[in-house]
């Protein structure tokens, strides 16, 4: 979401007539678009956004502007920290860049934006095979550890028929892939649900793969279950994440859900998709979480087997009632947790990978790989990563091709076109 978030940025500084460098000291205006989710991120930009002062010493009349959910939450406060800081402005306000830029307006920008999902602004796109559609902006849910309902604001669907237009508009350009972004796809709500856009995108021609983030497993229902499951153009994977094992610790982070409730709308996924790939996430050392929470946890992991998984320590976000709670953690527990969740996780990972050897994926061709040099890379529409030789004769972006897998690996797999 952060990335899509720049895009749109990029988008209103292109009709402002600016272009991009990838040296900081040819800037004239830098952007900071942040992340407050954990706190390690946020560290991050506090020492980057110290780096950066240098530059400005020696340009004073470079701009310098912190974006995204840290600008939502600290305001003026990154003023006073950091007072060669030029604006400011929160997600919610992206449609003020124009205004920020040329000084005609404020330089804080954090009101809440009611009017943000009919707004369309215009997206500078890097890549041109694969996009990142918004058609949800907030969230209402309230997980007890998560900053995003403080910083993004109330749960805002974007009207249908603009997403329409837009993948059109997409589709008509040449994008063979779009990813649909919401905090909460599944409770998606304008003119139609989210069962039915994506009815509604599947008939757009040209578009060959629908893709979509995050899922709340409390509003996985059986209509979004059969859309996947007859929809030719989206995809068999889904991102739902799980958090935690243990009932004891889904309750106290409000996830709504039992685990018992999860693993029967998993066996639904599974049974009416088959070979769908499930990917999740997991918070190591919630606040109370005991070892035998934490081992309901490991066990869920073994009995799942997600396809991969992103895992993370507890971080105290302000605001948040987690925050707040008795029993928090110490570092070195949730570090261990965290380590013992990533090295079971990487085996089943791999030994899911090992399991399509010898079986025949389409993937979408992205170009070459960065990190595996001198190989073509795409992903399969279970979303796994797929390096193959370059045969040299022109593969070309954008392309759905049919390789046979030769070997599976924990981070990718190899094939070989056919
Ligand atoms: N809306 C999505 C959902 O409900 O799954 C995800 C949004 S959140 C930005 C992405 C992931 O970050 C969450 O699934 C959670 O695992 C993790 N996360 C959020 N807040 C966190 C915190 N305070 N500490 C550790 N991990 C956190
Ligand atoms: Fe955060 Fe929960 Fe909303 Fe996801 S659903 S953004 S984890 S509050």
């Amino acid at each position: 979401m952060n990335v899509h978030d720049s895009e749109k940025m990029l988008g209103i500084l292109d009709k402002e007539g600016y272009s991009q460098t990838d040296d900081p000291r040819k800037a004239d205006l830098i952007i900071f678009n942040t992340c407050s989710v954990r706190q390690k991120a946020e560290q991050k930009f506090y020492s980057d956004l110290g780096r950066i002062k240098a530059y400005k010493k020696r340009s004073p009349t470079m701009r310098i502007a912190v974006a995204g959910c840290i600008a939502q939450q600290e305001g003026e406060n990154i003023l006073r920290k950091a007072p060669y800081v030029d604006f400011v402005f929160g997600p919610q306000n992206i449609h003020m860049l124009r205004n920020l830029v040329s000084g005609r307006t404020a330089y804080i920008a954090t009101e809440d934006n009611p009017e943000i999902a009919k707004t369309d602004l215009p997206v500078k796109r890097a890549d041109g095979v694969k996009a990142w559609v918004t058609i949800m902006y907030g969230c209402n849910n309230f997980c007890s550890y998560c900053v995003v309902p403080y910083t993004r604001g109330r749960e805002r669907s974007r009207p249908t028929e603009n997403i329409l237009s837009e993948v059109k508009g997409l589709a008509e350009k040449g994008y063979k892939e779009v990813t649909l972004l919401g905090q909460n796809v599944n409770s998606y709500r304008s003119d139609t649900d989210f069962p039915g856009l994506l009815r509604r995108l599947d008939r757009v021609g040209g578009i060959e793969r629908i893709r979509f983030v995050t899922s709340h497993p409390r509003d996985l229902s059986e209509e979004l279950i059969n859309a996947i499951s007859e929809l030719s153009k989206v995809c068999e994977h889904i991102h739902l994440p799980l958090q935690s094992g243990s009932n004891k610790i889904l309750n106290l982070m409000n996830r709504g859900y039992t685990f018992e409730e999860y693993i029967r709308k998993v066996s639904k996924l599974r049974g009416k998709v088959p070979g769908i790939g499930i990917t999740s996430d997991i918070i190591a050392g919630f606040p109370s979480e005991r070892g035998d929470d934490h081992l309901q946890t490991v066990k869920a992991l073994k009995e799942i087997e997600f396809d991969g998984i992103f895992a993370f320590k507890f971080s105290a976000r302000p605001r948040t009632k987690a925050a707040g709670m008795e029993g928090q953690l110490a570092e070195e527990i949730k570090s261990e947790r965290l380590s013992q969740i990533l090295m079971i996780q990487n085996e089943i990972t791999e030994k899911k990978n090992r399991f399509l050897e010898g079986t025949i994926q389409e993937i979408l061709m992205e170009g070459e790989s960065e990190t595996d040099k001198g190989k073509l890379t795409g992903r399969t529409r279970t979303n796994k990563i797929v390096n193959i030789p370059n045969p040299n004769k022109g593969v070309e972006k954008g392309s759905l091709m049919s390789v046979k897998i030769t070997k599976g690996r924990q981070h990718s797999l190899k094939g070989r076109p056919i």
